[in-house]
C-alpha cells in the first residue's frame, strides 16, 4: 500500500508514502468529516491511496487570488 500525496489543482505529485501497516489515524483521517474524506480521499484499484492536497505553489497562487477559491466553493 502506498500513499501518493498530489496537489488537487495542478496535479503535481506532492510526496508519497509506501507503508504496509500505516493507519488511517497515523494519517490523520480521523480528522476529517466524511464528506472531506469523499472529497480529499480516493483510492485505486491497486490498493493505492490518493490524497488530494495544495502544493505550496497553488497555495501561493490562491493566496494573492482568493477569488479562485471560490470556483471550487459549493457553498458560494
Ligand atoms: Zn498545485
Amino acid at each position: 500500500m502506498a500513499i501518493n500525496y498530489v496537489c488537487r489543482h495542478c496535479r503535481t505529485l506532492i510526496g508519497r508514502i509506501e507503508a504496509a501497516n500505516v493507519s488511517e489515524t497515523q494519517l490523520g483521517f480521523h480528522f476529517l468529516t466524511p464528506d472531506e474524506r469523499r472529497d480529499i480521499i480516493t483510492y485505486d484499484s491497486s490498493g493505492d491511496t490518493t490524497v488530494r492536497m495544495t502544493c505550496d505553489y497553488c497555495r501561493e497562487a490562491l493566496s494573492n487570488h482568493p477569488e479562485l477559491t471560490l470556483l471550487n466553493s459549493p457553498l458560494q
